[in-house]
C-alpha cells in the first residue's frame, strides 16, 4: 500500500530514532528535560518569540492557545472550514465556553477585508470577539498558502481593536518553503503559533506553541489543566529537533511530487477538476455522481490511499515517506475509469 491519507503517517527513519534514542532526559513539569528545553529555545528562536511550549498535538496547541486568548462566552473569528472548528472535536466550546464566528474567505483563507465587518461593537447583546486565527497552509483550501501582504494587513487589523492573532501553522513551513518570507519577519505578525512536528516534518509526535514569556507561562497552566503536562518527554521531543534540522528544506521535494500527482489526476475521466496545487495537497473534484467513498474504495483496490475530503472530493497528501518509485506505482496503477 503507497499510503497518501496524510502527512501524518510518516514512520520515523533509522536516524531520527538514533537521535531520538540517544536523548538526554529530565522531568519536564519540573522543567528538568533538556531535550525538550532545547526543542522549545530552537523552535522559538526560529520564528522570533520570546517562548515555547512543546505539547502532544497540533490540536492541544490550538486548544491552548484559544483557552488562554478568550474567556467563556467570547468569540473566535475563523474561516468555515477552519481545523480549530471542524477537526477539533468541538473543542472551542467544549474547552473554553467560546462560540466563533466563521467567514467563507477564499480557498480556506480569511480576507483582510471580512474581519473588521465581523468583529463585534462593544454591546450587551454581542459575545465579546476577542481572537482571529488563521490556517497556513489552509488544509480544506487545498493546502494553499496565504499571500503575505494578507497576513500583513490582519495582523494590523488585530492590533488596532486589541485581538490577538493565532496561527494553525500545522503546515507552516509548507507556506514558508513556498513563499520565501523570512521566518522571523513572518513570526512577528502573530501573537501565538502552532507548529506541528508531526505532519510535513515527519516527527512521530508533538507540536509547538510559540508566544510571548507571559503567553506560555498561562499556557503551561492550561497544558497541565488539559492533563498534557508530561514527564520524560525528550525521548520524542528529540523527534522534533531532528526534524527542523534535516526535515525542513526537503518539503520541496514533497510539493514537486503533489504537482505530478495533479497533473496525473488531470488525465482522468473520473476527476472533473484538480485544486491548482502550492504544496503538499491535492484535492481532486470527482465527476458528477461519483461518491468519494466508493472511489477511494476503487483506488484502494491498486494498492493506494487517499482520502474523501467532503461531497464529491478526495484529497492525496505527500510526504517524506513518498519517493519518485511510489509516484511512478500510482501513475501505472491509477484507473483511467472508474
Ligand atoms: C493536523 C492539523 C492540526 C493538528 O492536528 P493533530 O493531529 O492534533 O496534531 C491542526 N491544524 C491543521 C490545519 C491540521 O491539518
Amino acid at each position: 500500500m503507497i499510503d497518501f491519507r496524510s502527512d501524518t503517517v510518516t514512520k520515523p527513519s533509522q536516524e531520527m530514532k538514533d537521535f531520538m534514542f540517544k536523548a538526554e532526559l529530565g522531568d519536564d513539569v519540573f522543567g528538568d528535560d533538556p531535550t525538550v528545553n532545547e526543542l522549545q529555545r530552537i523552535g522559538a528562536e526560529m520564528f522570533g518569540h520570546e517562548a515555547a511550549l512543546y505539547c502532544s498535538s497540533g490540536t492541544q496547541t490550538n486548544q491552548i492557545a484559544i483557552n488562554v486568548w478568550t474567556n467563556p462566552g467570547d468569540e473566535v473569528i475563523c474561516h468555515s472550514d477552519a481545523h480549530i472548528y471542524r477537526y477539533e472535536g468541538g473543542g472551542i466550546a467544549l474547552n473554553s465556553g467560546a462560540s466563533v464566528r466563521l467567514l467563507q474567505g477564499n480557498s480556506g483563507r480569511i480576507n483582510p477585508n471580512e474581519i473588521v465587518d465581523n468583529i463585534n461593537p462593544d454591546d450587551q447583546h454581542f459575545p465579546p470577539t476577542t481572537l482571529v486565527s488563521i490556517e497556513d497552509t489552509a488544509n480544506r483550501g487545498g493546502g494553499v498558502y496565504y499571500d503575505f501582504e494578507d497576513i500583513k494587513r490582519i495582523s494590523k487589523i488585530c492590533k488596532e481593536n486589541g485581538l490577538p492573532f493565532h496561527l494553525d501553522g500545522a503546515r507552516v513551513f509548507n507556506a514558508l518553503q513556498e513563499n520565501k518570507i523570512p521566518l522571523k519577519e513572518y513570526g512577528a505578525q502573530f501573537d501565538s503559533i502552532s507548529v506541528c512536528l508531526s505532519k510535513g516534518l515527519g516527527a512521530p509526535v508533538g507540536s509547538l506553541l510559540l508566544g510571548s514569556n507571559e503567553f506560555i507561562q498561562k499556557a503551561r497552566r492550561v497544558r497541565k489543566a488539559f492533563g498534557g503536562a508530561m514527564r520524560q518527554a525528550g525521548i520524542i521531543a528529540a523527534g522534533g529537533i531532528y526534524a527542523l534540522q534535516n526535515n525542513v528544506e526537503r518539503l520541496a521535494e514533497d510539493h514537486k511530487r503533489a504537482k505530478k500527482i495533479e497533473q496525473i489526476l488531470s488525465t482522468k475521466s473520473w476527476v472533473s477538476s484538480v485544486i491548482p496545487v502550492q504544496t503538499n495537497i491535492v484535492v481532486a473534484h470527482l465527476s458528477d455522481g461519483l461518491s468519494e467513498n466508493d472511489v477511494v474504495n476503487k483506488i484502494k483496490e491498486c494498492g493506494i490511499l487517499c482520502v474523501g475530503f467532503g461531497k464529491g472530493r478526495i484529497r492525496f497528501t505527500t510526504h517524506l515517506d513518498i519517493s519518485d518509485e511510489d509516484l511512478s506505482t500510482l501513475e501505472r496503477n491509477l484507473p483511467n475509469s472508474i
